[in-house]
């Protein structure tokens, strides 16, 4: 199984927004939002040791996602592959998942009323395709693969050339979205954007600790209870048989 990831190449990235203009084509995005977004960091330091990036943020893809927790309806999963998925049809617009997301990467349509945001273009992932972003970009900055094919970029640019993450000695959720520089651009995108604290509303706090294992105990004791009436229903019918 692939485990997807995504790498910027931040000595190549020009900030033309080509990526974002090209995901809100693809995937119909309401004007204001966005599930790509190209932000500069501004100048930092003093001449001549100036440092300066375009951060390309977008969902992270995390090893371990805090917007899963919190997501009352099951909508929000991790795909065996490490995509982080919305299913929009069990999707319920709370947004408790737009708050535990560090790094806001989520939006909540006001159209569908569903929440949305990068899946990694899984639509076209399906077809063979990569990400709109990944073809789209201009500067050829961005790549996209399986980070456990040893031969492939991915692999190479992430082990072999050090791609960092976005992440802080507080946030820490293993994000599989990498970012390639020459001074420590991912340092310093981490200092003007650092990823947040991930917020758990009362409401989601109390469902995902008190209902939520309540209510799965409750379809596990449901399904214990039909299968012993099952067997219980087999061994009469045979005992009525036997009479
Ligand atoms: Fe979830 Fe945000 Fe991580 Fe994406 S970046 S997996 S939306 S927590």
């Amino acid at each position: 199984m692939a485990r997807y990831a995504m790498v910027t190449d931040l000595t190549r990235c020009v900030g033309c927004q080509a990526c974002t203009a090209a995901c809100n084509a693809e995937w119909n995005v309401p004007a204001g939002q966005a599930r790509t977004r190209v932000l500069p960091t501004g100048a930092t330091g003093t001449f001549p040791n100036l440092r300066a990036a375009f951060y390309v943020a977008q969902c992270n893809h995390c090893d371990e996602p805090p917007c899963v927790r919190p997501c009352p309806s099951g909508a929000t999963f991790q795909a065996d592959n490490g995509i982080v998925k919305v299913d929009p049809t069990l999707c319920i617009g709370c947004g408790f998942c737009v708050d535990a997301c560090p790094y806001e990467a989520r939006y909540l349509n006001p159209e569908t009323k569903r929440v949305d945001k990068c899946d990694f273009c899984s639509g076209r992932l399906e077809k063979g395709q990569q990400p709109a972003c990944v073809t789209t970009c201009t500067a050829h900055a961005k790549y996209f693969g399986d980070l456990e094919d040893t031969a492939g970029p991915i692999f190479q640019l992430v082990y072999g050339k050090s791609a960092k993450r976005i992440e802080s000695a507080d946030v820490a959720v293993g994000p599989n979205v990498y970012y390639l520089g020459r001074r420590d651009e991912a340092a310093l995108i981490a200092e003007v954007f650092p990823p947040r604290q991930p917020r758990m509303p009362a409401a989601a706090e109390f469902w995902s600790r008190l209902v939520k294992p309540l209510a799965l105990t409750m379809v596990g004791a449901t399904f214990l209870g039909q299968a012993i009436a099952f067997f219980h229903q087999l061994q009469t019918g045979e005992k009525h048989s036997d009479d």
